[in-house]
């Protein structure tokens, strides 16, 4: 199909719903982005499916492009573009991305958009990257990018179900032995299907950050005069991190209004 501009390079399985995905474009340059912003990703309603895949809520017009925003996951300075995806049983078009294969061909939107970057952050302030799932994704653009040049500490805190949903634990692992203003905090919340045991965090979240485990990380308590905080993934985290960051001082940002929390909703 014409409209397909991308082709496959890379499929990186993470675990049976999570795949990390390389595209890159068919003879057109990748323009600028910055990282932490999303692209479109489409395929037409007459491509294949997973085996995996339910049935949709609604069968799409065949000929029509499905079209969903991805975070991209790989620095502006590559040649390629990486995405970090969950499949959905039941959606249209996860399935569908999830049946590519290397070589195949899939749509890109050619302009990055979104306001979830750090580029307009003062770089001594400290930043805390909370992430559910494939929410990761756009951290991990940025500190593929410039987020550890930053004068200010830097955190990811990961949530997952298990620890093979933790995409990028490795990197992330290493990144904390190599820059001395980065850590990294993972967490899962089904320990009981661990086969080989998990010795790190199982609380949620919000009960991680009621524990105060940036200060137990960094030495001093983060504050909404030094510390601005992003959120991305599931809207329940996303939600209830923002009422119990409210309560502390810290308040949403706005173009017009500004403030320490940065929301992306998935
Ligand atoms: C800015 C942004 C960035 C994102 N980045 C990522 C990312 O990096 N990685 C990632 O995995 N996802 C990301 N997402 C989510 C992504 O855009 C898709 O929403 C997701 O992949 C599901 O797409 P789908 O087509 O498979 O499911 P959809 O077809 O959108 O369906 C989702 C669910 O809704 C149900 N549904 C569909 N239609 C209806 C209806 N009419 N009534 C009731 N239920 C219905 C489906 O059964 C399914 O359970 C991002 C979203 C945003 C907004």
């Amino acid at each position: 199909m014409n409209d397909l501009n991308c082709v496959v390079t890379n499929i990186i399985p993470v675990s049976p719903i999570m795949k990390i995905i390389r595209v890159k474009p068919i003879d057109w340059e990748l323009p600028e982005y910055k990282a932490g912003q999303f692209v479109a990703l489409a395929l037409p309603g007459s491509a294949p499916k997973c085996e995996s895949a339910t049935e949709e809520f609604k069968e799409p017009d065949p000929d029509k492009l499905i079209k969903r925003a991805y975070s991209i996951a790989s620095s502006s300075s590559q040649d390629y573009v990486e995405f970090y995806i969950t499949l959905v049983h039941s959606g249209s078009l996860t399935p569908r991305i999830f049946a590519l294969e290397i070589g195949d061909k899939i749509w890109m939107g050619k302009k990055a958009v979104g306001m979830f970057t750090l580029d307009q952050i003062d770089p001594e302030l400290n930043v805390i990257l909370i992430a559910t799932g494939t929410g990761v994704a756009p951290y991990m653009s940025m500190l593929r990018s410039n987020a550890l040049s930053r004068k200010g500490k830097v955190m990811v805190i990961h949530g997952a179900a298990n620890s093979w949903d933790l995409g990028y634990s490795s990197e992330l692992s290493l990144l904390e032995t190599m820059f001395p203003n980065f850590s990294y905090h993972p967490t899962i919340t089904r320990v009981e299907k661990e086969p080989a045991g998990w010795s790190g965090d199982t609380r949620f979240i919000d009960a991680i950050w009621q524990d105060d485990v940036v200060e137990k990380a960094w030495g001093f308590k983060p504050e909404p005069e030094n510390t601005q905080i992003f959120l991305c993934g599931n809207p329940n985290m996303t939600n209830g991190m923002t009422e119990i960051l409210e309560t502390q001082g810290y308040k949403e940002h706005k173009k017009k209004d500004p403030g320490q929390i940065h929301i992306e909703k998935f």
